[in-house]
């Protein structure tokens, strides 16, 4: 695929390791961050360093770029500079990139601006408007179709046709390693409902898009506009008790079963550092209706996996067991054909917006949710540390992580998101 300048694979930076990091000079991605209890604000990583963004447009680094950059970087998250839009996203990235290459002839580039990642807390890199979750793995929907409603066609009738979605809990959409504690819930019973701890609790493994361009009330968002409205790529775990679901899904959706947290990766990719990572998507039959045909490949080739450990496992320093590792670029429904479909009926983007694609499952063995990769839990996962986990214990740590590029290209790291199960509050 085509590369800008900021994507070059030559590209090196003069930030010590920054190179091989994972958060090469190719990747700059954006976050929010505070240091030792000061005010959040906005940043971008290279290496094991942060640029301070409001400290950087307070030296007038990118006055050249931006009418207001102190404004775009004010903080309190990167709200603000979501919603300059597209033109400006690519003068600030540019501007990055040039900063710190290898061969800048800029004169002490980043000034006081570096700040090293050891010392910062992580936050919500946005603030979350609205919170739409996708259904787009064919696997997955066939895995979850045999589950739920064993004996009958795994895809319904509409699911070839559009890409199937919910409205998620923008408001508890929270930030890696925040703890989860376990939902308590009404649950199937044999006598009828029963009350407690949820007993399925599950994990979905997702990438999530960021939207920070506005659209108009009214005014459908065709495939071609992708680049003017999607700002970037994080990585989300869409926790999913498993007995709630099932109990209350029909005839309206999930709800309380997937409403009590949602967990994100801390640094927003940009699209732009994806570009080199588009691929043909997998065909599409029958064809799609015009509002839903999208001419360029836009299948995104990340790899992705998921590592969990038992509560004892953490304590001894033992690494996560990797249970799955489902491949992206066999998704179904592409982000222009959801962001497609989203605003068909005129419904309006917000900057903020997050669109997240739908579990993302492979083949038998890389299935992207414990119900999956468990069959149901009639398969038990064995632990390193011996144990067997058909869903979540408490004391359970999940991190899913996820790369782009690689073979003669750099790698970008996808920032991680990690998770670990506490009890339900008495
Ligand atoms: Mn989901």
């Amino acid at each position: 695929m085509a590369d800008d300048a900021t994507t070059d694979p030559a590209l090196r930076s003069w930030v010590p390791g920054a190179d091989d990091s994972g958060f090469p000079i190719q990747h700059l991605p954006y976050g929010t961050f505070s240091v030792a209890g000061d005010h959040p604000r906005a940043g971008v990583a290279i290496g094991d360093q942060i640029v301070d963004l409001a400290v950087a447009a307070r030296a007038k680094l990118f006055d050249a770029v931006l009418h207001d950059p102190v404004a775009a970087f004010r903080g309190p998250d990167l709200t603000p500079f979501l919603a300059l839009g597209p033109a400006a996203w690519q003068r600030v990235r540019a501007e990055l990139s040039d900063l710190l290459r290898a061969d800048s002839t800029r004169s002490r580039p980043m000034g006081d601006a570096l700040v090293p990642q050891a010392d910062a807390t992580l936050h919500l890199p946005f603030a979350v408007a609205d919170y739409v979750d996708f259904y787009s793995s064919l696997e997955h929907a066939t895995n979850v179709g045999r589950l739920f409603r064993p004996g009958a066609d795994p895809l319904l009738p509409n699911w070839r046709h559009l890409p199937v979605g919910y409205h998620g809990r923008a408001g508890t959409v929270v930030v890696s390693g925040t703890p989860v504690v376990r939902p308590a819930g009404q649950a199937a019973g044999p006598e009828g409902p029963v009350f407690g701890p949820s007993r399925r609790l599950d994990i979905e493994l997702e990438v999530g898009f960021v939207v920070g361009t506005p659209s108009l009330l009214g005014r459908p968002v065709p495939p071609a506009a992708v680049r003017e409205h999607v700002f970037g790529a994080v990585l989300v775990n869409d926790w999913s008790a498993r007995d709630i679901q099932a109990w209350e899904y029909q005839p309206l959706g999930p709800f309380l079963g997937k409403s009590f947290a949602t967990s994100i990766s801390p640094w927003v990719t940009p699209l732009a550092a994806l570009e080199p990572s588009r691929v043909d998507a997998r065909p599409q039959e029958p064809p799609v209706l015009p509002y839903l045909r999208v001419d360029e490949p836009w299948a995104l080739d990340l790899h992705l996996e998921i590592g969990l450990r038992s509560a004892g496992m953490a304590a001894a320093g033992t690494p996560f067991d990797v249970i799955s590792r489902p491949d992206f670029a066999r998704l179904y429904w592409t982000l222009p054909q959801q962001l497609a479909h989203l605003t068909v009926n005129g419904a309006s983007l917000r900057t903020g917006d997050l669109l997240a694609s739908g579990t993302v499952s492979g083949d038998r063995g890389d299935e992207g949710s414990l119900l999956e990769r468990t069959l149901g839990g009639r398969e038990p996962l064995r632990l390193s540390d011996g144990s067997e986990r058909t869903f979540l214990a408490d004391g359970d740590e999940v991190v899913l992580r996820g790369s782009a590029g690689g073979g003669g290209r750099p790698r970008l790291t996808l920032a991680e998101v990690t998770g670990t199960i506490l009890p339900t509050h008495r």
